[in-house]
Parts: structure tokens; C-alpha cells; sequence
């Protein structure tokens, strides 16, 4: 049974009024435990909106969305949802609740009724996981914006989601607490095997996930292999998106008639490609 199950998904904001939008219009896709997606798409193609469907914080206008074999509108099982699918947004100060981090941590698995005692060692596992053990005692206000993203990705680990969706979570930061967080997320992947579901801007931060889907105004354009997606330039940018930067260096060379050969996404497959050259 795949994790995540969404079905022919549509969802209106603002249904049967004037301003009725039709945010996500028909979408279908399984995601299998161990999975790593990276879902793209321009500005309003409905990736937000997506992310809160998966974790029953919206209910579909129509279409299904099924966790762990359990459909997101099945209220009395919505801790359930919750508990199998994190969601961590863009803006670390907005997910901030307690003025002391163990407390910001310990909110969640408190909300979803884990026991004091195993909400403490949550709290020791899920700072180590994202290397902040250090600032347990704490306040969030002196942190770097990294920090405080890590802080807010521990705070949904504490829940032990077998999902976590990350919803431009890096968008934020400069390059360092982008590689920080980003670092956090792969080492959470070996050690856990969690499915992660990353919402991304940056084509490089896609370039790390298996899969890629892209959204263009409310459905699924792309739903393949993430290199041989962020290779194809050209396909990207129809739906105003940007390959990542060796993808499009190749794709102008060969414009200018270089045949540099195979698919090229990567730094250092640029770099074989034009050794290869004779
Ligand atoms: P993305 O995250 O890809 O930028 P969103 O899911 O935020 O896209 O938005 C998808 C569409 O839904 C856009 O057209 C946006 O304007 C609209 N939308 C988002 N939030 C609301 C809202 N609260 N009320 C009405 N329309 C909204
Ligand atoms: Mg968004």
C-alpha cells in the first residue's frame, strides 16, 4: 500500500462564491514509503495548497486523499493523518509557539497525547537529529535563520511523521542555512528512511530528490525520474521553471553546437561531458 494516495484531487478556495479559484484541479499520484519528491512549480501553481491537503489541514472539494490507508476527511482519525504526515513551512518565526525550544518541540507529540517521558526522549532525539542538541534550554529569538528552520523541522520530527513535507523551508535562508537544513534532511533520510516530500524554488535543492512532480496551474505536468526532469530545459521552462544551472550551461553549448552527451544535471556530469568532448 503506497503511503500517500490522492485521487482525481480538486480543491476550490472560496467554493460556489464570486471569487471561487480552483487551486489544484485533478490531481493523481501515489507516493511509497522511502520516497523522496521534489515538488516544483511556479508562483500559485498549488504547491501550498497541496502540502495542506496532505495532512487533512484542508479537506478536498472533491477526489480523495488516503494516508497510510486512511482518508484525510475520516475525522475521527485525524490524529492519525497528522501523526503520519509533518508539515514544515516556510517561515520559521510563524512556527515558533514557546518562548523556551524544548517546550516548541514537546508541543506537538503534547498536542497528539504522547506521554510526558517518551515526550522527553523525543525531544533528546529529535534535537540530535537536527544537530541543535546544544540549545535545548534555549530560546528560538538568538537563533540564525537556519537554526530556527532546524528548530521547526525537529519540532514536526518529535511528532515521528513517516512523512514530512517541507514547504519551501529553506526559502528563507541564505546559503548557508539552506545547506544546513538541506544537509539535516538527507542525514534524516539515511537514518530514518522517511519519505520527504520538499517544496522547492531552487532547481539545485530538486536536483537532490529521486522524483520530481511539477504543478502548472492546479495540475501534474511532470511525474518522473527527478534527473531525467531537470535535464530537459526546454520542458522546464514551458512551465516557468528554471533547470538547475550545469542543465542549463549544457543546454546553451549545445545550442552553439557542442555535442556534449548524456543528460546533465550535475556539476560533475558538466564537467565529464566536456572532457568527453574530441
Ligand atoms: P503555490 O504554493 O504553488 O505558490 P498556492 O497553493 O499558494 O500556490 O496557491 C494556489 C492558488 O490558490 C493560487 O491561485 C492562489 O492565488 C490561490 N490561493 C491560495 N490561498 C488562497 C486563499 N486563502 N484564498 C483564495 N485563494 C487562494
Ligand atoms: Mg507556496
Amino acid at each position: 500500500m503506497s503511503i500517500i494516495s490522492v485521487k482525481n484531487l480538486i480543491y476550490k478556495y472560496n467554493e460556489d462564491e464570486e471569487d471561487e479559484v480552483t487551486a489544484l484541479n485533478g490531481l493523481s499520484f501515489d507516493v511509497e514509503e522511502g520516497e523522496f519528491i521534489a515538488l516544483i512549480g511556479s508562483n500559485g501553481s498549488g504547491k501550498s495548497t497541496l502540502a495542506k491537503l496532505l495532512n487533512g489541514l484542508k479537506e478536498p472539494s472533491s477526489g480523495t486523499v488516503t494516508v497510510d490507508g486512511i482518508d484525510t476527511t475520516d475525522k475521527p482519525h485525524i490524529f492519525d493523518v497528522r501523526k503520519t504526515v509533518g508539515v514544515v513551512f516556510q517561515n520559521p518565526d510563524n512556527q515558533m509557539v514557546a518562548s523556551i525550544i524544548e517546550d516548541d518541540i514537546a508541543f506537538g507529540p503534547e498536542n497528539l497525547g504522547v506521554p510526558p517521558k517518551e515526550i522527553d526522549e523525543r525531544v533528546d532525539w529529535a534535537l540530535a537529529c537536527v544537530g541543535m542538541s546544544e540549545h535545548r534550554k534555549g530560546t528560538p529569538h538568538r537563533l540564525s535563520g537556519g537554526q530556527k528552520q532546524r528548530i521547526a523541522i525537529a519540532g514536526v520530527l518529535a511528532i515521528k511523521p513517516r512523512v514530512i513535507v517541507l514547504d519551501e523551508a529553506t526559502s528563507m535562508l541564505d546559503p548557508r542555512g539552506k545547506k544546513e537544513v538541506m544537509d539535516v534532511i538527507e542525514g534524516i533520510r539515511e537514518r530514518e528512511n522517511m519519505t520527504v516530500i520538499m517544496i522547492t524554488h531552487f532547481p539545485d535543492e530538486a536536483a537532490r530528490a529521486d522524483r520530481v512532480i511539477a504543478l502548472d496551474r492546479g495540475r501534474i505536468v511532470l511525474d518522473e525520474n527527478a534527473h531525467s526532469a531537470l535535464s530537459d530545459v526546454e520542458r522546464l521552462r514551458a512551465y516557468g521553471l528554471d533547470a538547475p544551472l550545469p542543465a542549463r550551461i549544457a543546454y546553451e553549448l549545445r545550442r552553439r553546437g557542442i555535442a556534449l552527451e548524456g543528460e546533465i544535471v550535475t556539476n560533475s556530469e558538466l564537467k565529464e561531458a566536456i572532457w568527453r568532448l574530441k
